[in-house]
């Protein structure tokens, strides 16, 4: 059971944040011998983490990475960051990604699984085909005991009835194939009984793969080593004097206390997705009257630059993207409100295209939600809206379904009556429906369609790269990722700009130590996390590139806190 905070309390390290930069300090930090306090803003621990995929992107790691080799993993983060490339920051982070995995999988309760994901851009040099990429192990979550119920629950939108995918191909699979073979149907039968036995039990899904897993290993790890995490206490403000950043107020439920920090206070807030002003300011398509929507928890107000900041260090918008783009729909809630469903699985499927309000596509749509978010963005400027809409024709439709619009047998009405989901008989109905302009997207589907009848996209030369193809439809060839838009009726879904968490963040030294203005570093004061600047340099080299160094410097700061480095 978790103490509440006592004004006056003190301890080795104060971590301002229960994400996996914050935990992943937290617990490295414990384990090395120093007393470790978590505080979290919102009622629940696990902030983005928890909805996320739960991927890290670790070159070199034991899981897939046998192969792998340094030099090229090098040269794929000097090509991918260009201008942006830190050299001490990229070789820490390349030797002990791996060291870190082992590591947690060691020591804690964290542990992982390999994936097949390849790089983003397997053809750049440097990338693989598949091997960089690791996946948090399922978890099931009654271990927490009745920290259970402060676990931030999964993203809704991309459950099944809150049931979590587990995040293998072959489990989506089974549930594409329920209706269609004996075996999915009993997988899935199984599944769902299990699941519903277990929200009777404990009022929500107990067995969580993916993000939340990976959130829930690492409390659980913090639970373990008697570190707590006080949910509902936010740091309103640090406390700076002489020798630097020596602690933080907080608020609780029971009023404002004071935290000494004997070694550091680590900002692990999560960034700055949620904070309006700021990102106005900084993206594009907000600053020409657009409209942007996070799937990002709203506690992300960018609390710990604005703390940071005022400590004295230094934040600048610095990166040509200011976060990781994701092209979302928005699901109505029913009362007039929405909730964003990220289009990670779609725009890979044949048959799927993504087109413009006049009628014609911009981008190769299997390329990765960052890269089609990026093109999104260049193909809107000058427009006030940034916005796109994904096409599928009704057999595409029925067999992948469209965004949070579930394939077949789900009915399409329970999503068109909602106004989620456009149809029309003709693609020229389904344009009127969306305001697209109908002559122009006859002409565009038409064109696209006679190359797709060969399995061909001379326009964007989708199905392309492994990394194409890696979530495409195998059954469909010559080009997984092609099929003609051609059996009525056609449905669309709206996309508009989203993201995953931002990318720009505090400058540090490797160890984590945020620099000031003159590029000293703070005593006291550490950023681990979205609160660091990424070292990708906003850029989305491969799946998995934020948790991967989130944990990975986190590791690295909490052992410096613990004079282990
Ligand atoms: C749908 C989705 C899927 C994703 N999938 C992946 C993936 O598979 N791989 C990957 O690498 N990335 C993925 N991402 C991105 C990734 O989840 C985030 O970049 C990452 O979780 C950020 O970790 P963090 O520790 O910096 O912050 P968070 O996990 O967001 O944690 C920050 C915490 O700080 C708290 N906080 C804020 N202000 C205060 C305050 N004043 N006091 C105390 N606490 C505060 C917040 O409430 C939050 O709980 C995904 C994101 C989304 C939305």
């Amino acid at each position: 059971m978790t103490k509440t905070l006592t004004d006056g309390q003190s301890c080795d390290v104060l971590v301002v944040g229960s994400g996996a930069g914050g935990l992943a300090t937290a617990v490295t930090a414990a384990k090395h011998g120093l007393d470790v306090v978590v505080i979290e803003k919102e009622p629940v621990f696990g902030g983005t983490t928890a909805f996320s995929g739960g991927v890290l992107w670790v070159p070199g790691n034991r899981h897939c990475g046998a192969n792998d080799n340094r030099d090229e993993a090098r040269r794929y983060m000097m090509e991918e960051t260009g201008n942006f490339y830190d050299a001490a920051a990229v070789e820490a982070y390349l030797e002990t990604g791996p060291e870190m995995l082992d590591w947690f999988e060691r020591e804690t309760s964290v542990a992982f699984v390999p994936t097949l994901y390849p790089d983003y851009h397997p053809d750049v040099p440097g990338g693989v085909d598949v091997g960089r990429s690791v996946l948090a192990a399922p978890f099931d979550t009654s271990a927490l005991g009745k920290d259970m119920k402060r676990l931030r629950p999964p993203l809704s939108t991309i459950t099944f009835m809150g049931m979590m995918f587990n995040s293998s191909n072959a489990d989506i699979k089974h549930f594409f194939n329920a209706t269609k073979s004996l075996k999915s149907f009993l997988y899935v039968s199984k599944r769902l009984a299990l699941h519903f036995s277990e929200v009777l039990r404990y009022g929500r899904g107990a067995n969580v793969t993916s993000g939340n897993a990976l959130a829930a290993r690492l409390a659980k790890s913090c639970f373990d080593l008697n570190i707590p995490i006080h949910t509902d206490c936010p740091a309103t403000k640090l406390i700076s004097g002489p020798d630097g950043v020596t602690g933080a107020e907080i608020r609780t439920p029971d009023g404002v206390v004071t935290v000494t920090a004997r070694k550091g206070v680590v900002l692990a807030a999560g960034g700055f997705a949620q904070d309006t002003d700021r990102i106005r300011k900084a993206y594009p398509h907000l600053k020409r009257g657009g409209e942007h929507f996070t799937p990002v928890p709203e506690g992300n107000t960018g609390d710990g630059i604005d703390l940071g900041e005022a400590a004295g260090g230094k934040f600048d918008v610095q990166f040509p993207n200011t976060s990781a783009w994701m092209p979302v729909s928005k699901v109505p809630t029913g009362n007039g409100s929405f909730t964003a469903f990220p289009h990670l699985l779609d725009r890979y499927k044949p048959g799927i295209v993504a087109v413009l309000k006049s009628g014609a596509r911009f981008t190769n749509e299997s390329e990765s939600y960052h890269d089609v978010g990026a093109a999104l963005m260049a193909a809107c400027e000058g427009e006030t809206e940034t916005a796109c809409w994904l096409i599928a024709d009704q057999t595409a439709m029925r067999k992948y379904g469209l965004g949070f619009a579930k394939p077949a047998p789900v009915p399409t009405a329970l999503y068109t009556r909602s106004g989620y989901l456009k149809k029309g008989r003709t693609l020229a109905e389904l344009a009127e429906a969306c305001g697209i302009d109908p002559k122009g997207l006859e002409r565009h589907i038409a064109a696209y369609n006679e190359g797709a009848r060969q399995g061909e996209d001379p326009a964007f030369r989708r199905g392309s790269t492994a990394f194409n193809r890696y979530l495409a439809d195998p059954e469909v060839t010559p080009n997984p990722c092609v099929a003609p838009l051609e059996t009525g009726p056609f449905y669309a879904v709206k996309i508009v700009m989203g993201d995953l968490g931002t990318f720009d963040g505090f400058e540090t030294t490797v160890e984590g130590q945020v620099l000031d203005r003159e590029g000293s570093a703070i005593p006291g004061l550490f950023a681990v996390g979205n609160d660091r600047a990424s070292i990708m340099g906003g850029n989305y080299p491969g799946a998995g590139i934020t948790l991967g160094p989130a944990m990975t410097f986190g590791y690295i700061t909490g052992r410096h806190l613990a004079g282990a480095a």
